[in-house]
């Protein structure tokens, strides 16, 4: 990569420290902008790239957002208590706590915190909007003799094409990508956009030995993983036996709009919808949720 590179990325937020996004302990950087709208979404602030309405600017309590001469608003991370009435007011599902970091920024970042890191995960939002800013940021740290060692691994939706997927895995470790649904009409509810791309985007990072989670989201009466068992075992079924299987509950927490109204999804639920795969996936590992909310 070039050294002087420039290339930025939007970014919600940073965890310099985490071990649910990955192996190990994780940096993990939250990009914002998502290519699905879904109902469900337990961030639903990171979907959408401010306009600059102005409408949260009055809900500061501490003067930290203001409208620049050129109708931009900016924010004052200094005088941000970060309390969120900003993110609860905005109707667009943005965010005006959105920070730019250049690759080199967070590449000194990683250097920093590097004697307690087992990786970089890059989340979202979907992060795979941002590709361009993930290849240059990846190939950084594996070219740093200091930082080479730590993996690099995409949280995702699934919905890049193959061809993209192909520019990254040359500097990717490991991707965790989410079905939300099988049938096509299901998940086009459920999240605004086809999974013609999903399944196939799960295929081919196994192929190619990058695929490090499958993650299930179980909502009751509203996905179709647990009607479909059948296909979606056999998806399991071909996947190489390293690949881990993340069963998530569909839970409130975040969540606005319609889905406040569905039913969350139980400890019992939970069981029944594992009891169905576990008995038709053999051996295979399926990761249960900790805590139900
Ligand atoms: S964050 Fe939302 S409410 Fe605030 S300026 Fe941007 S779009 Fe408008
Ligand atoms: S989170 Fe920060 S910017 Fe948003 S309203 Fe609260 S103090 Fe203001």
């Amino acid at each position: 990569m070039d050294e002087r590179s420039n290339r930025q990325a939007l970014v919600s937020r940073i965890l310099t420290f985490s071990c649910v996004d990955g192996p190990g302990n994780r940096l993990v950087l939250f990009l914002q902008g998502c290519n699905f709208n879904c109902i469900t979404c337990h961030n639903p602030h990171t979907i959408n790239h401010c306009n600059h309405c102005g409408d949260c600017i009055a809900t500061c309590p501490t003067a930290a957002l203001t409208m620049d001469e050129r109708g931009k608003v900016l924010w004052h991370e200094a005088q941000c208590t970060n309390c969120d009435k900003c993110t609860d007011v905005c109707t667009h599902n943005a965010n005006p706590r959105i920070k730019r970091y250049t690759v080199m920024e967070i590449r000194e970042l990683v250097r920093m915190h590097r004697f307690f890191l087992s990786g970089v995960t890059v989340s979202g939002g979907e992060a795979t909007t941002q590709l361009p800013f993930i290849i240059e940021l990846f190939a950084a740290l594996k070219s740093d003799p200091e930082l080479k060692h730590l993996t690099c691994f995409i949280d995702s939706n699934g919905h890049l094409p193959q061809s993209a997927w192909e520019k990254v895995s040359h500097c990717l470790d490991g991707a965790m990508i989410d079905l939300k649904s099988w049938q096509n009409d299901t998940h086009r509810w459920l999240t605004g956009r086809d999974n013609h791309r999903v399944i196939p985007s799960i295929k081919y990072l196994a192929r190619v030995g990058k695929l490090h989670e499958v993650r299930l989201l179980h909502i009751p009466g509203k996905s179709d993983l647990d009607t479909e068992v059948e296909p979606v075992a056999e998806l399991l079924n071909s996947l190489p036996d390293t690949v881990q299987v993340k069963l998530n509950a569909f839970q409130h927490h975040g969540v606005v709009g319609e889905a406040l109204d569905w039913e969350k999804c139980s400890e019992a639920e939970m069981n029944r919808f594992h009891q169905l795969l576990a008995a038709r996936t053999g051996d295979r590992r399926l990761t249960l949720p900790r805590v139900y909310l």
